[in-house]
């Protein structure tokens, strides 16, 4: 039996490890697939990360290439976390999935593929993006149509000839697009409200703003909704170096763009007509981050090159009303071959028996700890901070977590 068993082989399960071993805590991570599974199976090919290199600082491993200003591409962060995995002596267990998770007489006790066993603690770092999630009015049964979505779609040579409808323009549409684009695909990309952001600005990298005007450090309780918690990332990529990915850039190279998305019906799509409100609150967004900069950058009395503007691709198009927008298609007569659904990731934390969640099934935890006792998450959008579901805010978050599991395995 160990002290404690940690869920899930990705960054934030690797992190509370290390954190753990400082304490000589006894422990292993349970991992359903390989290390860094998400990102082995749930990304396409030519993905790359969004965050800069200098953000990869992993508790014992700040990033240490010659690159910081670089962006990663996904094979290489897969094998940045396996080197580190095998470099800090990580307890692993690969393809053992815990299907089933309660607290009785003082012990988890755990189902999995490899059996029953049992724990003091338990902490579950399987992230807040774990399924994609597909709208209910999207069932293409009835149609030839390829169904793809951001997790299993993975190269543009794999689809059929044929036009490429992508569903979703936050970060993910936005770069598998951009993907699609790149290979000369003919793109249709139905829209939604989401912000955009320029990917450098006054000769720093967005990330390097987050973090000076606290955005990073925005607490749960900062939002208007709760649900914001997992809303969609504002579009920006870190493909090709990195660059700013707009709307107005994807309509000048060819794509034809649409309002939301809105159902399916009788060999029909609908959509909503909003495409210029949706292309609005994305410019709204990149203006209101500039401005925000700009402030913070007079108040504080500091020295930045001035705002040299950004690629004019992305500027507004002047007369919007050029772009028809239909409110609804028929794919076959479109000519569409594949569908890629970038309609979000969803969570799922059933398996676990305990009255720990919130009533959208979020955790209810104070900085990655339940009420429940002996029950740990981390590695989730504003665990404690908005930093907390991304690799650069991991250490903190896994720092105190470990030292409350030390606190807790000492009193229990
Ligand atoms: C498309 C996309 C792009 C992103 N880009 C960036 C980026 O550029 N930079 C950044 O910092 N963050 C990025 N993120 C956010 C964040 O880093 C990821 O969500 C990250 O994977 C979270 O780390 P994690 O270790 O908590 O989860 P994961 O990396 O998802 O690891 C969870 C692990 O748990 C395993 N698992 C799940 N359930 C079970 C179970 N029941 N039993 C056993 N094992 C299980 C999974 O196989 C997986 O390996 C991105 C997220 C997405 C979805």
């Amino acid at each position: 039996m160990n002290d404690i068993t940690i869920v899930g082989a990705g960054h934030a399960g690797l992190a509370a490890s290390v954190c753990l071993q400082k304490y000589n805590i006894e422990h292993c991570v349970l991992e359903r697939g390989q290390v860094g599974e998400s990102w082995r199976s749930q990304r396409w090919n030519n993905f790359y990360m969004n965050t800069p290199n200098w953000t990869l600082n992993l508790p014992g491993k700040p990033y240490g290439g010659n690159d910081p200003d670089g962006f990663m591409a996904k094979s290489d962060f897969v094998k940045y976390l396996s080197n580190y995995a095998h470099d800090q002596d990580i307890p692993i267990k690969e393809n053992i999935e815990v299907t089933h998770a309660k607290f009785l007489d003082k012990h988890w006790h755990l189902r999995t593929n490899d059996g029953p066993s049992r724990t003091r603690a338990l902490l579950v770092a399987t992230s807040t993006y774990q399924h994609p999630h597909i709208p209910a009015c999207s069932n293409l049964a009835s149609t030839a149509i390829l169904s793809l979505n951001a997790a299993n779609y993975r190269t543009p040579d794999a689809l059929p000839p044929g036009k490429i409808l992508v569903v979703g323009s936050a970060q993910s549409g936005m770069q598998i697009v951009d993907d699609l684009l790149y290979a000369g695909r003919d793109v249709i990309l139905s829209t939604g409200k989401t912000g955009r952001v320029p990917r450098r600005y006054r000769d720093r990298d967005l990330n390097y703003w987050y973090d000076k005007i606290g955005l990073m450090d925005r607490r749960a309780g900062d939002l208007q909704d709760p649900r914001q918690r997992w809303s969609g990332q504002p579009q920006i990529s870190g493909w090709n170096g990195g660059h700013t990915v707009s709307l107005q850039k994807f309509h000048r190279n060819g794509v034809r763009l649409l309002g939301r998305y809105a159902g399916f019906d009788e060999g029909i799509m609908h959509f909503r007509q909003d495409l210029r409100e949706n292309m609005d609150a994305a410019d709204r967004h990149s203006k209101k981050f500039c401005r925000t900069i700009d402030n913070y950058i007079k108040a504080e009395n500091l020295e930045f090159p001035p705002d040299t503007g950004d690629d004019p691709i992305h500027d507004p198009i002047k007369d919007l009303n050029v772009i028809p927008e239909p409110n609804q298609i028929s794919p076959t007569d479109e000519g569409i071959s594949t569908i890629i659904w970038a309609t979000g990731f969803r969570f799922d934390y059933s398996w676990i028996e305990a009255n720990a969640f919130d009533k959208y099934g979020y955790p209810n935890t104070i900085r990655g700890e339940a009420s429940i006792p002996g029950l740990y998450f981390l590695g989730m959008n504003y665990l404690h901070t908005r930093k907390s579901g991304i690799v650069y805010g991991i250490t903190d978050d896994a720092k105190h977590v470990a030292a409350r599991i030390r606190d807790y395995l000492k009193t229990d």
